[in-house]
């Protein structure tokens, strides 16, 4: 939709992967939208994923017992951030959408892109409690995991040997994006794309960039246990 405002996070080292392929044409698709795109591309930016006081700048609150939860959050409230972490919230706070782009690396995000988290969404920016889940300090903006297995559909089946794919989104969208008060849209799942044809991946693609399309009309999902681990 024309003057919304898109963060693309994208964890991917080679630009003719899926995921590769797939940011290529979310971009494309939200700006011939009207969308203003932006993509922060973790690994191209070199994006340093270890949390350590190289992101504090000048005094620490307490420098005789380093805490990074309690430094990172001062330093937010002093504007003492390293200048990556200021300009990663700021493209946060621009955003109406954020669209997580990554390859799934044990049930998880890949390190790079779970130093974003850490690092970019702290106490003060993101959440600070009791302001947290449907309060967090990101409500009004929604989030969007993107991601790709290893695994086929079958294997994170209900009854499969890795077990709903659901399972492995509660840490991720309801621990971390819910508990900052995104709103959560559905995952966008590829399944297994280096193991289908060249036809199915094309059809990955498209009924990505067809489900943009009318990703503003979508509703967000109902992140509480149940979705993740009951019938709804
Ligand atoms: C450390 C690690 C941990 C992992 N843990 C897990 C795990 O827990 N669970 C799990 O399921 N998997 C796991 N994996 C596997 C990983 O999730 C997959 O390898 C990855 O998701 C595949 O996506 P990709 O973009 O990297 O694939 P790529 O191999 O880069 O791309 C797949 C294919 O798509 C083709 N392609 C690219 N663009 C297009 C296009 N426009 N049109 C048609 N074809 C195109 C490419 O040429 C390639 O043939 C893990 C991998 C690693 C390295």
């Amino acid at each position: 939709m024309a003057g919304k405002k898109v963060l693309i996070v994208y964890a991917h080292q080679e630009p003719k992967s899926l995921n590769g392929s797939l940011k290529t044409m979310t971009v494309e698709e939200l700006k011939k939208q009207g969308c203003t795109v932006t993509v922060s591309n973790l690994y191209e930016m070199q994006f340093e994923p270890r949390a350590t006081r190289k992101d504090i700048v000048g005094d620490l609150h307490n420098p005789d017992h380093f805490n990074y939860g309690v430094e990172a959050w001062k330093a937010y409230e002093n504007g003492c951030l390293s200048e990556d972490l200021i300009e990663e919230q700021r493209k946060v706070k621009e955003a109406d959408l954020v669209i997580f782009q990554f390859p799934l690396y044990w049930f998880s995000m890949p390190a790079i892109l779970k130093g974003w988290m850490d690092k970019v969404l702290v106490q003060g920016f993101a959440h600070d409690f009791p302001k947290c889940y449907d309060s967090g300090l990101l409500k009004n903006k929604l989030a969007l995991l993107s991601f790709t297995t290893g695994g086929d559909e079958e294997m994170y089946s209900e009854r499969g040997p890795s077990g709903n794919i659901r399972y492995l989104l509660w840490p991720m969208q309801h621990g971390i994006l819910h508990f900052c008060g995104f709103s959560v849209l559905s995952p966008q799942i590829c399944f297994g794309p280096e193991y289908v044809t060249e036809e199915k991946r094309r059809q990955m693609l498209t009924s990505w960039v067809k489900r943009l399309q009318t990703i503003w009309e979508e509703k967000p999902i109902n992140c509480v246990p149940e979705w993740y681990f009951g019938n709804i």
